[in-house]
């Protein structure tokens, strides 16, 4: 068993991960996802989350003084829950090296900061696939070898 609170990057803890913040994640999905994590897994959060850090520190200081923050909805998925809902089960979330992650702020406009965050993220990352959610309010970003993006809802 993992420590919720073992830390993947400056900021992220493997909680955040797994069960999302403030628990976004549906509890049968954070529940599966506990029993069937492994250390493989866990290792590629650690790499993930260390990119998500440099997007949230880079997002935090150009937001100074405003309550911004990029909180990590979901990351590892189990096979079996991909499965269950109808999907492939050959998401890289199924391995940990994918997050979804989404902006919580007031009083300023989301949409922008979503295409700020998503530019970035072009801008910085060479590798590895990347996607906007403008309707549902996240970013995909994950740690395959190539480049890749997409645009959803
Ligand atoms: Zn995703």
């Amino acid at each position: 068993m993992f420590n919720e609170g073992m830390k993947l990057a400056e900021n992220v803890r493997l909680r955040e991960c797994i069960q999302g913040t403030d628990n976004d994640v549906e509890p049968e999905l954070s529940k599966q996802a506990w029993k069937t994590l492994t250390r493989s897994q866990v290792d590629n959060l650690r790499n993930i989350a260390e990119r998500w850090q440099i997007v949230r520190d880079h997002f935090e200081a150009a937001y100074k003084g405003i309550p911004l923050r990029l909180v990590v909805k979901c990351g590892y998925r189990p096979i079996s829950w991909e499965k269950s809902k109808g999907r492939s089960g050959k998401s890289q979330h199924t391995l940990g090296k994918a997050i979804d992650a989404f902006i919580e702020i007031e009083g300023e406009d989301r949409t922008k900061i979503l295409n700020e965050t998503f530019d970035f993220i072009n801008k910085n990352f060479s590798h590895g696939g990347r996607a906007i959610y403008k309707k549902s309010n996240f970013i995909h970003l994950d740690n395959r070898k190539k480049y890749e993006d997409w645009k959803g809802d």
